[in-house]
């Protein structure tokens, strides 16, 4: 558990929101006010391997390939039979997935920073003055992870590679916020930069789609487009798709998951 500041720019204020006054006497010019709470950074490089072992402990069976539409994966069941139900969990993909072709999916481009300085708490802000769709935090991931700066919020944008302008404005715009990330005086020569990394969120207009679907004479039942909130949500969401499964296995007189 790490102390997490949220910092809110009186330009940015939204009008029913308060400003506790509490903590308004320590805040620096310009800022309306700050939220302080305990919370966890996933390292989710060492989570995803963890998942991965869950799922094994419990019989689940990988196989890797590259499906082009989404009725094929049917045919993939490790016992040799046709799968009574497939799962759809590829995220963007599901806008060029055969079957799917889902246009509501857009990428919201992240750019991120990963660095070993530690700022002692988790931040961020609302809002940047260098563009719209730039945000600042930063966030310490669990067990040795580094720390992420961030970013971006670039709808649309597909572009895989980092940005080196937009790598400076970043790592800038952390030290700027808070200045304890590097040594006294310096500017981002201080970072000790790990990598640059750039994701796309798989966001989509309505929200997850989270159904069951018949393609091609095959039970699907989707589950993306889960934007920026897909570790938070996954847990919710995996057990909204279960339930869905489950119904599709009774419906074929099939045990239940
Ligand atoms: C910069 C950034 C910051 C983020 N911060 C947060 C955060 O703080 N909290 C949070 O909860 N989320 C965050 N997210 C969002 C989170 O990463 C996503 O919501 C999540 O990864 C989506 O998971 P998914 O499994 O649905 O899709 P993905 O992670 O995209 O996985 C889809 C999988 O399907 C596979 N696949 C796709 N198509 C095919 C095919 N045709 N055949 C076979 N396999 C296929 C892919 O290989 C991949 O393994 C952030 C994302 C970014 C980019």
């Amino acid at each position: 558990m790490r102390l997490s500041i949220i910092v809110r720019k009186i330009k940015d204020q939204q009008p029913e929101i308060g400003s506790p006054n509490w903590c308004r006497r320590n805040l620096a010019p310009g800022i309306d006010n700050a939220s302080v709470f305990t919370s966890v950074c996933i390292n989710t490089a060492i989570y995803l391997p963890w998942l991965i072992g869950q799922c094994r402990k419990t019989g689940v069976v990988f196989k890797r390939a590259v499906i082009k539409h989404v009725a094929d994966a049917a045919s993939l069941h490790h016992s040799g039979k046709k799968a009574d139900v497939v799962v759809n969990c590829t995220g963007l993909s599901s806008r060029k997935l055969g079957g799917v072709n889902d246009d509501k999916l857009h990428p919201i481009r992240g750019q991120i920073v990963v660095v070993r300085n530690d700022p002692g708490a988790m931040f961020s802000i609302s809002g940047t003055d260098d563009a719209e769709d730039e945000v600042t935090y930063m966030m310490t991931r669990a067990a040795g992870g580094g720390t992420v700066i961030g970013g971006s919020y670039q709808k649309d944008q597909w572009d895989p590679l980092p940005d080196p302008n937009l790598a400076v404005r970043i790592m800038k715009r952390a030290i700027a916020l808070v200045p304890q990330l590097v040594g006294e005086g310096q500017g981002i020569e201080g970072l000790d930069v790990i990598r640059h990394g750039v994701g796309l969120r798989p966001f989509r207009e309505d929200g997850p789609r989270i159904e069951a679907d018949k393609v091609n004479g095959v039970s699907v039942v989707h589950n993306y487009g889960h934007g920026g909130f897909g570790y938070q949500a996954s847990f919710g969401c995996a057990a909204e798709a279960v339930e869905l499964v489950n119904g599709v296995l009774k419906q074929k007189g099939r045990a239940k998951l």
